[in-house]
């Protein structure tokens, strides 16, 4: 009688226990900040965000070393920031580019070279795109770079037609996409009520994941929010914290 008992109360201690972890476990949110390696000052300002924060760097820019090398000492995770053919203004995709008149081995050798400039990246997000990623062949050629690497694709989603995610989950690949570009106006009020929007979608589906980009005034807001973000009843996590949560049928230790 006396074993039922402590039995019992050992029951009841561990149902109160997950009830309360589960009451705690708070909603989500990830944010990328991209298009770093070009603008010396906003991009250290950035680096100073508080947090898990993941820095997205584009190749062969004039900051692109410097960037990665402060972002990995101050224990930031760091992605590939991979320019890719789009729908127009190619003019802004920089070298290193990725296009749809490449061979196999060129795409290849572009994007290998791409990823030596950096080390310990933990993965890739395309930089434009909107005409590369709606490509199965050439997203294919993409995932066996990736493959190869462990590293985890994210869809920055430039274009609603774009088929990463389908060929990364064929391949097994790690895989995330952006829910919301914060800061595609520059102005505080339409960048506070984007982080609302944030913290909305992360209440709502467990997760969200941002891109924003090193401005001044994100970079101000941002920090703001971070200070006070228990505040809002959300926590920052990083990318391969994400990655954990959506890709649980596949996830493939990285
Ligand atoms: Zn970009």
């Amino acid at each position: 009688m006396k074993y039922n008992y402590i039995f019992l109360f050992f029951l009841l201690s561990l149902f109160s226990t997950l009830t309360y972890s589960e009451q705690t476990s708070l909603p989500s949110i990830s944010i990328i900040i991209d298009d770093l390696g070009y603008k010396q000052k906003e991009d250290m300002l950035a680096l100073s965000l508080p947090g898990p924060i993941a820095y997205a760097i584009l190749p062969h820019a004039p900051y692109t070393k410097e960037v990665a090398i402060i972002a990995s000492r101050n224990g930031k995770e760091i992605l590939l920031h991979q320019p890719m053919q789009a729908l127009e203004n190619n003019d802004l995709l920089g070298p290193g580019a990725l296009t749809l008149n490449m061979t196999e081995k060129e795409f290849v050798k572009t994007l290998e070279t791409n990823i030596n400039i950096m080390s310990n990246i933990i993965g890739i997000n395309n930089h434009m795109g909107s005409l590369l990623t709606r490509h199965p062949g050439h997203m294919q050629w993409l995932m066996n770079v990736l493959k190869k690497n462990k590293y985890i694709y994210i869809d920055s989603l430039t274009s609603t037609n774009s088929v990463a995610g389908e060929i990364a989950g064929k391949n097994k690949i790690p895989f995330l996409k952006r829910d919301i570009f914060l800061d595609n106006k520059t102005d505080f009020e339409y960048i506070t009520k984007k982080i609302f929007e944030l913290i909305a979608i992360a209440k709502k589906e467990g997760t969200a994941l941002a891109i924003a980009h090193p401005h001044f005034n994100t970079i101000e807001i941002l920090s703001k929010f971070l200070q006070d973000i228990d505040k809002y009843g959300v926590k920052l996590i990083g990318i391969k914290s994400l990655t954990k949560i959506r890709n649980n049928e596949y996830y493939i230790d990285i």
